[in-house]
């Protein structure tokens, strides 16, 4: 990639967007103006969508990033055993204690057994609840007998065919990436993709199988852990460990624990985030009413500032960008809403920084300190696996970052990580000084600039970054 246009370092939004693409952005005009309206990863939602569509999409972004000059990261968002019900003609009207049924793939009117998609028999338990309808319709499982769930309404309601279904008392543990999801891995891995995001995760276990899988298919994606099930806030520490980022998933999160807890669930992943070194992502009705108005409500408005507030390194738009009638004017009010929030509050994170006492930690935050207190442009790290550039960013520094890199992937991986720009470097430029003049060549930094740079011994090996210069552009 060539640097034609400099990049403002004085002027840009640190928290980074991602948007969803779908029916109402599948082309490549509406990518590129995604991009550029603000849009630092897209997300491509597996619940939805055919293979064709996807390649197809996956190269619109590549072409449009290339164009713009701007790395930007591609997340496989997996469907994970997401219920919902089957097919089935008009409305079923439910009154309160109702005894229903459900079983797989039934035919409803013929035998009045509710369809699902997903032999529910095999996983659930007497006295569990079972969730209609985004939590609308709330039922107790009386008994499992024959492969038929049996199950009385706690209050009444009308369902369609295909509506959600949640389980949020039902152990998956280590069965939460279903064949779908594998047959979608096979695919992810002959694609362009920079991470995988894991839906309804239980514990660490499945994240380090997903990382087995990976591994085994020649994948380089990273992991997204998207917490949305109780049993993963009992684990996050654990998940923090065995992920490379973390989304809080507040739409079926708010269905699985009860709603008024998920900003407290928020603050506290942000703040772990913080903690780990691992991006965090805040997603779902972020610009909800966006869906079907061009103009944010109060509510959306403060929701963004507060997950820029208080740390986060990307927030996402769902159905706005994928099914909303104003895509680009969402991630334009993200931006807006970013920019404004930033320059006129100084960040409050919310971890304690002396909890960390490793030597990364110490070198990032040698950096963080002599880049303030000589009031450098820009802190630059050399980084091949993105490490250095991800542990100074983690202490919310105020000096713009600049991560350079000769792996593309890596670039793209740091799209969403907050305030990295990134820049790709060919290999045979790797001594420090040609860097200084290879950056003022490029236009990205100028005469009497005066920057931090981190570097290492050996490139691409973790943790042996151990070099800090203090140069000037010349
Ligand atoms: P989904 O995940 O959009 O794939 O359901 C996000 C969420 O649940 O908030
Ligand atoms: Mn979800």
């Amino acid at each position: 990639m060539e640097h034609g246009n400099p990049i403002k370092l004085n002027n840009y939004k640190h928290t980074k967007i991602i948007a969803t693409i779908g029916p109402s952005t599948n082309s490549y005009e509406l990518i590129e103006s995604l991009i550029k309206a603000g849009a630092n990863g897209l997300r491509l939602n597996f619940s939805h969508g055919d293979y064709e569509e996807r390649k197809q999409q996956i190269l619109w972004i590549r072409e449009a990033s290339e164009k713009l000059k701007k790395p930007v990261a591609i997340i496989q968002d997996l469907q994970g055993p997401k219920m919902r019900l089957g097919d089935f003609i008009g409305t079923i009207n439910i009154e309160k204690a109702q005894e229903l049924r459900f079983a797989l793939g039934s035919d409803y009117p013929e035998s009045g057994i509710i369809p699902t998609q997903y032999d529910l028999s095999k996983k659930v338990k007497r006295g569990e609840r079972l969730y209609l309808a985004d939590g609308k319709i709330i039922c107790q499982i009386t008994s499992v007998r024959d492969g038929i769930v049996y199950a009385k309404s706690e209050n009444s309601g009308v369902i369609i065919r295909r509506k959600s279904i949640n389980l949020p008392d039902t152990d998956f543990a280590g069965d939460v990436i279903t064949d779908k999801d594998k047959r979608d891995l096979v695919f992810g891995s002959t694609q362009d993709i920079d991470y995988v995001a894991l839906s309804f995760v239980q514990t660490e276990k499945e994240i380090e199988g997903l990382r087995k899988i990976l591994n085994n298919l020649g994948s380089h994606s990273k992991i997204i852990a998207k917490i949305e099930t109780k049993s993963a806030i009992n684990h996050l520490d654990d998940i923090f460990y065995a992920s490379d980022a973390v989304m809080v998933a507040r739409g079926d999160l708010a269905i699985e624990v009860p709603y008024e807890s998920v900003p407290i669930v928020q603050r506290k992943i942000i703040g772990l985030g913080l903690e780990h070194c691992k991006p965090t992502i805040v997603a779902t009705q972020m610009l909800h009413s966006m869906t079907d108005s061009p103009e944010p409500t109060r509510a959306e408005v403060s929701d963004i500032a507060t997950a820029v507030l208080v740390g986060a390194d990307s927030v996402m738009l769902s159905d706005e960008t994928a099914n909303g009638e104003y895509p680009l004017e969402a991630v334009k009010v993200m931006k807006k809403v970013i920019m404004y929030t930033e320059k006129n509050a100084p960040l409050k994170t919310v971890f304690s920084e002396a909890t960390k006492h490793n030597r990364q930690a110490a070198i990032s935050r040698a950096v963080n300190n002599l880049a303030i207190s000589i009031n450098a442009k820009a802190i630059v790290a050399e980084t091949q696996s993105g490490h250095t550039p991800i542990n100074i960013s983690s202490l919310r520094s105020p000096v713009p970052i600049l991560a350079v890199t000769n792996n593309p992937k890596i670039a793209q991986q740091l799209a969403i990580v907050y305030s990295i720009k990134s820049l790709i470097r060919p290999v045979n430029k790797l001594t420090l000084d040609r860097l200084t003049d290879w950056l003022s060549q490029n236009k990205i930094l100028s005469k009497g600039d005066v920057i931090v740079t981190a570097s290492g011994k050996y490139p691409g090996i973790v943790g042996t970054t151990d070099t800090i210069k203090v140069r000037m552009i010349e």
